[in-house]
């Protein structure tokens, strides 16, 4: 019994290591805040892009039994890890889909892991669970979804489009036998995360008709009614026809309202991928190309992107909940106590996830703290400098501009006097990469080598749009010899 008392009281010392005093505390919370504040004083005059050799310091902190100081450890993030790559917090970031990073939603992310309120469950945390189902009914009332709609904050929107497809799997109640005489509808410009998601949701045997589109890249309903009607006359059960609200090439949205017309008179489920375009349903700008979401029997919208959050944060929403719940429902003894009633249903009853972190925070806190109005104007904003820059490169000699911008997407590519285009476009990303005060990323289209302008961060304004122009003359000028 003695040597017991001392082993624990001997662990306990160490132990409670993990829980700083309260001096030591604050003078980290100091140091935390300082490395962040100096970043984003500094961000303005910050590269977007840099390729630089790095690593040494992260490989030279292995873990060990004893700790590192705080000096070390935000030298080696800021030399390893928050200089070399794209820098997302950038308004310079120009490429794919860019992310966000609001402040206030660092300062929910702290809060939210300090109290560590469990959110899977409303019997641990119903103030969670309720915080985040508000969330959820407001972007429900934002797409015009019934009160009988449910939904989840996910990870992503890889995760909500994998929710998504399992619901309608559910719903359709589809059976492995009929795998192969159940088509889904589709086309080339659907996110891979869609077909990563039919592959784990085990139904990579579903035929896939990719359904041809028009010269703005939208499905070409006509085309959509023919291939279901064909399969049909072939005794075939079509059951899911995805639609993307924003692809993430060229931001295309497919004719919405048509498509669920089709669906309707099928029976088939109409999944929306709208994880880049959905928040534009705050802009007055794209209401009118978004009309139809309303009609989708389920749909993904990003915040990390639209809502302008930090990386972590999605969210699907179900039209019919129930579909939902019939998809990640669960059952175990030592839950009996956290049990839902059907009417009061929690995230781990809608979601794969039991524990989780509590995401909700992260939305709530800028939303409470901005308002909706910068909201809305940082997304009009994003439509007028897609189109601004449109306009202004499709004025300039020499450049080849796709379709006008339904959202915040243009693709472009510079012609040649003589040569390859493709080769002298590659060398054009290239040459704004080595530049990196902008960063742009590129994408082929009907075998043409394209850039891309992807405008959704919301340190992104006129003056970024503009500097990226200027680089393009000048570069394309210079590569062209002249
Ligand atoms: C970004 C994106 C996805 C993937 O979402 P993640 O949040 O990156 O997992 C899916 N579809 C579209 C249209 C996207 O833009």
């Amino acid at each position: 019994m003695r040597e017991l008392e001392q082993e624990l009281a001997r662990l306990e010392t160490v132990a409670r290591r993990l829980e700083p005093e309260t001096g030591s505390r604050r003078h980290h919370n100091q140091q935390v805040l300082d490395y962040a504040d100096d970043f984003l004083e500094t961000l303005p005059g910050l590269k977007t892009f840099r390729s630089m050799p790095c690593g040494a310091l992260l490989a030279a902190m292995p873990v060990t039994e004893q700790p590192y100081s705080m000096e070390q450890v935000l030298q080696a993030l800021a030399r390893d890890v928050d200089t070399p790559g794209i820098n997302p917090a950038s308004g310079g970031h120009l490429g794919y889909i860019p992310g966000g990073g609001q402040y206030y939603a660092a300062l929910g992310d702290y809060l939210a892991d300090v109290f560590n309120r469990y959110a899977g469950v409303a019997y641990a945390s119903p103030g969670a669970v309720q915080l985040e189902k508000s969330l959820l009914r407001w972007m429900a009332d934002m797409v015009g979804y019934p009160a009988v709609a449910a939904g989840d904050l996910t990870s992503g929107g890889s995760m909500a489009n994998l929710m998504g497809v399992v619901a309608a799997r559910e719903a359709a109640e589809l059976k492995g036998s009929q795998l192969e005489r159940s088509p889904i509808y589709l086309t080339a410009q659907t996110h891979h995360c869609v077909d990563k998601a039919l592959r784990i949701a085990g139904l990579g045997e579903c035929p896939r008709r990719m359904i041809s589109m028009d010269a703005g890249f939208r499905m070409d309903t006509g085309a959509l009614a023919a291939s279901i009607q064909n399969d049909r006359n072939a005794g075939l059960k079509p059951w899911l026809i995805v639609g993307s609200a924003g692809t993430t090439d060229t931001g295309s949205v497919d004719p919405l309202a048509e498509i669920a017309d089709i669906a309707a008179f099928h029976g088939i489920w109409f999944h929306l991928d709208a994880a880049y375009g959905g928040f534009f349903m705050l802009s007055d700008h794209a209401k009118n190309v978004l009309k139809g979401i309303e009609q989708s029997d389920s749909v993904v919208i990003d915040p990390h992107k639209g809502l302008f959050l930090p990386y972590g944060s999605g969210a699907i929403l179900v039209r019919d909940g129930a579909a939902l719940h019939k998809a990640h429902y669960y059952d175990a003894n030592y839950m009996q106590d956290a049990r839902a009633d059907e009417q009061d249903l929690s995230p781990a009853d809608l979601s794969p996830e039991l524990s989780r972190p509590f995401r909700g925070l992260r939305m709530w806190l800028p939303l409470m703290l901005c308002g909706l109005a910068p909201f809305r104007a940082a997304l009009d904003e994003k439509l007028l400098l897609a189109r601004y820059f449109h306009k202004t490169l499709s004025a300039l000699p020499g450049w080849e501009v796709g379709p006008e911008p339904e959202l915040s997407v243009v693709t472009y590519r510079h012609l040649p006097h003589s040569g390859d285009p493709n080769e002298f476009n590659r060398k054009l990303v290239q040459a704004i990469h080595d530049d990196g005060r902008v960063f742009v990323s590129s994408t082929v289209i009907n075998g043409r080598f394209m850039l891309r302008l992807a405008v959704l961060h919301f340190r992104t304004h006129r003056e970024q749009v503009d500097l990226l122009l200027e680089l393009l003359a000048q570069q394309a000028a210079r590569l062209s010899g002249s």
